[in-house]
């Protein structure tokens, strides 16, 4: 049906043409070079033994030899685990344990965390920088291709654990396939598109910007490190980036940012934001600057790019993640799994090429997910009448005040508008009277004070919707992923 090993094919097609800049160290590969890289890194992987089926762990940031990895996965059928560097070293034993790696690859500047891993001692470890000089010495020799099934999984991808313990959603060649395709034809991705990825290795969104330009079209695709809103709006003017996919909270930072007022971007066709709801504020500002928006929407387990709205409905539809790409089957269901009508509130479900088979050695979490084929996000959504879908809130963030429902997204689009807010959470608390209320975490701007905010949402958000709590803070806890941290929130209540 299709070539999982597509990158020797564009070292055919387009031999010359950069795949990867690595803007740090200066240093790039060729497609025609990623793909005799890649070739060698599967001979030298032999040499220790590791082969089809055997999970990799890399704790590692975004690098050339990170992007070889992924080469060499295709033409060997290992199965890379990213994990988050940033976890505590019990952390990532919990990880090992789970996954039973066979090698773990990590950046030199984690030497000292991985020393500590207990459960690493027996496990053979590699430093990932060291591979492009190992990979040097080894000649080029054609071996016996593996043969790998579009349900083979390709990664194993840990969630971010804001709903518990981290669980390891299994990802395979066809999810990458499908996932890829629906985001070139609802991007219109061509091979002159240029992007640079900041989203971290580890994350679901880090490899779907990194490899949907690459698969279907051959583009060429810059990386960074580290997020910085300053050196990244510099570099995608410099490197006349053509789209950027990130996250809402680097969009807002970029906008604080010196540079935003002097850069052009003159050949950006447009930002892609998802991973959580983008303020309308935000649309707007980058609006008035000339650039585009897409709201998309995606998760780790399905996609992950699984909507997405036309930057020519972003003011008429605003706030709306758009519609389900092509080749996804979504619909929204009531608790009784039967769909629900243009504008009532139902759950999000999936179903389809793009869905995860099921977390890792976790059968309980898979059945829970999964049923009948569809996967439940927990997102409550509504659709209007165009078919336009909207995120209401997560099921799991939903309190009940005096028995009515609050969402507390809704809440924080109203908060949001108020003169000197520029971030805010709200979370539910427990309440004597009315079981849970409403509490506001509140970044506001210097020079404003929360006093006037109750009124404000008065005409604005029924009574019971009112937050009973505001609480200015310096900043709002984030994970990894620059999401709000929930879990974070609600443990300052309980110790405050
Ligand atoms: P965990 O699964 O550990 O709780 P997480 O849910 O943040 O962490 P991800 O897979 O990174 O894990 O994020 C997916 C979730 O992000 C979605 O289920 C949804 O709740 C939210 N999300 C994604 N895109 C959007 C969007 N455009 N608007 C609102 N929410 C979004």
């Amino acid at each position: 049906m299709y070539t999982k090993d597509w990158l020797s094919k564009w070292a055919i097609y387009n031999p010359d043409k950069i795949a990867i800049e690595e803007y740090e160290t200066e240093r790039n590969l060729t497609y025609s070079y990623l793909n005799t890289n890649a070739i060698k890194l599967v001979a030298l992987l032999r040499a220790w033994n590791v082969t089809k089926g055997d999970r990799v762990l890399v704790v590692a940031e975004h690098s050339l030899e990170l992007v070889t990895l992924f080469g060499a996965a295709q033409k060997c059928g290992i199965i890379i685990v990213p994990v988050n560097y940033r976890l505590a070293p019990a952390e990532i034993d919990f990880l090992i344990e789970n996954c039973s790696p066979a090698l773990i690859l990590h950046d030199r500047q984690f030497l000292q965390k991985v020393a500590l891993l207990k459960n690493a001692r027996s496990i053979h470890t590699e430093i990932l920088e060291d591979l492009s000089a190992l990979i040097e010495k080894i000649a080029i020799k054609e071996t016996e291709p593996v043969s790998l099934r579009e349900d083979d999984p390709l990664f194993i991808l840990y969630t971010s654990g804001t709903t518990g313990f981290p669980k390891g959603a299994i990802y395979t060649y066809k999810m990458l396939f499908w996932n890829s395709l629906n985001t070139t034809m609802s991007l219109a991705l061509t091979p002159n598109d240029h992007t640079i990825n900041c989203m971290p290795a580890f994350h679901t969104g880090g490899w779907n910007v990194l490899l949907t330009p690459m698969l279907h079209r051959g583009a060429t695709v810059g990386i960074v490190k580290k997020f910085d809103a300053e050196h990244l709006l510099n570099l995608l003017d410099q490197q006349q980036s053509t789209v950027f996919m990130g996250v809402p909270t680097m969009l807002k930072m970029m906008m604080d940012a010196p540079a935003f007022d002097k850069v052009k971007l003159e050949k950006l066709r447009y930002f892609i934001v998802g991973g959580e709801a983008l303020p309308h504020p935000v649309i707007k500002r980058w609006h008035n600057k000339g650039i585009s928006i897409r709201q998309g929407y995606g998760l780790t387990e399905v996609g992950p790019n699984l909507t997405s709205l036309h930057q020519e409905d972003a003011e008429r539809k605003l706030g709306s993640i758009g519609k389900p790409n092509f080749y996804v089957e979504a619909a929204l269901f009531d608790e009784n799994m039967q769909e629900v009508r243009p504008g009532e509130i139902g759950e999000f479900c999936l179903r389809g090429e793009v869905v995860t088979p099921g977390y890792w050695q976790n059968e309980e979490a898979t059945r829970e997910a999964i049923s009948d084929g569809w996967f439940r996000t927990g997102d409550l959504m509504e659709k209007d009448d165009e078919g336009y879908l909207y995120v209401v809130d997560r099921k799991k963030c939903m309190f009940i005040s005096g028995g009515e429902n609050v969402y507390p997204a809704e809440v924080e689009r109203v908060l949001i508008s108020a003169e000197g807010v520029s971030e805010v959470a709200v979370v539910g608390v427990p309440d004597d009277k009315w079981g849970e209320v409403g509490k506001a975490y509140i970044v506001i701007k210097e020079g404003y004070k929360t006093d006037g905010i109750q009124s404000f949402c008065c005409d604005k958000l029924a009574k019971f919707k009112i937050p009973k709590y505001f609480v200015t803070i310096d900043e709002l806890p984030k994970n990894d992923s620059g999401k709000i941290d929930r879990k974070a929130l609600k443990t300052l209540h309980y110790e405050s």
